[in-house]
């Protein structure tokens, strides 16, 4: 009983400092030397993981959720930790849920750098990410989102003071995704490149050069502190299990598609198997059917990508 007491009050004590330091929608969690994740709650109004790192002489913010509101809390959760200008943000990819929150960076006084293809979709790409119905209003927002005004083509470094913090371009999911890394702290920041135990949004990729990706990464930063753009904190073989997953996806699709099945049927073949290994995975019931149709699509040449 007094054990039960003592581990309530010590959970009691953790849950409290963490609700100080950042809302239910996300949960903040020191990954390294002033290298900080914040991990959304799925049902919350935050949408994707974003992260920021604080140097000699400012911060760097990666991705700003999918609204203005939890944009402003985490804010003021950054306001707790240091008062440190926010030199930087990197949007890791266009997808509404890492860049809708820009707006409160950018009144901040941050620069906001991007993938030039990811800046070119922002305003555009991202009407068809919006939840239906799609009103005139929520149109207007998409239209308005601040934009970044630094974009590169390869790789950038951002310094602060000393710390470098490293942005690299690398293709599969949106064709316009970066992966930031923090060398000194062996993080990784993988935006969408990277799901933990989430079905992943595959209305943009190629799943072939995502696949490569994937090794590349593994084999560019080696052993590090993975934050994947939905789901926890991930490791290694985390990795491993997210390639599997796109590998298992494309070889079932052809392998149905080689049996002569298309449309609907094709999907409603696959998705009980799929349901089998996957269905404990967030965003299953959302996703798991569209991933299907868009590998098909993606293997009979009819899908349509966002063009440069
Ligand atoms: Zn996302």
């Amino acid at each position: 009983m007094a054990r039960g007491w003592i581990a309530l009050l010590l959970l009691g004590i953790i849950g409290c400092s963490c609700a100080s330091a950042a809302p239910s929608d996300f949960l903040l969690q020191k990954i390294g030397d002033g290298v900080w994740a914040a991990i959304v709650n799925d049902e919350g109004k935050a949408g994707g993981n974003v992260g920021f790192v604080v140097g000699d002489d400012g911060v760097v913010v990666i991705d700003t959720f999918q609204d203005p509101e939890p944009a402003a809390d985490l804010l003021a959760a950054i306001r707790k930790i240091t008062n440190l200008p926010i030199r930087f943000v990197v949007n890791t990819h266009y997808h509404l849920d890492h860049v809708n929150g820009n707006d409160v960076f950018a009144a901040a006084g941050a620069v906001i750098i991007a993938h030039r293809n990811a800046r070119g979709w922002i305003r555009t790409e991202n009407i068809k990410m919006i939840d239906p119905p799609v009103t005139a209003e929520k149109k207007a927002r998409v239209q308005s989102i601040a934009l970044p005004n630094l974009v590169y083509d390869t790789s950038v470094d951002l310094y602060l003071g000393s710390r470098r913090v490293s942005v690299r371009y690398y293709p599969g999911h949106t064709g316009g995704d970066s992966v930031v890394s923090v060398p000194d702290a062996h993080v990784v920041f993988c935006g969408d490149l990277l799901w933990k135990d989430h079905i992943p949004n595959l209305i943009d990729a190629s799943t072939p050069a995502w696949i490569k990706t994937l090794d590349a990464i593994e084999a560019d930063y080696g052993e590090s502190t993975w934050v994947p753009g939905h789901g926890g904190i991930a490791n290694a073989a985390d990795i491993a299990t997210f390639k599997k997953y796109l590998v298992d996806l494309h070889a079932t699709v052809r392998d149905q598609q080689s049996k002569g099945r298309s449309g609907d049927a094709l999907v409603q073949t696959i998705l009980p198997s799929l349901k089998s290994k996957y269905g404990k995975w967030g965003f299953f019931d959302e996703l798991a059917g569209a991933n299907i149709s868009d590998t098909a699509q993606e293997l009979a040449g009819t899908k349509k990508l966002p063009s440069h």
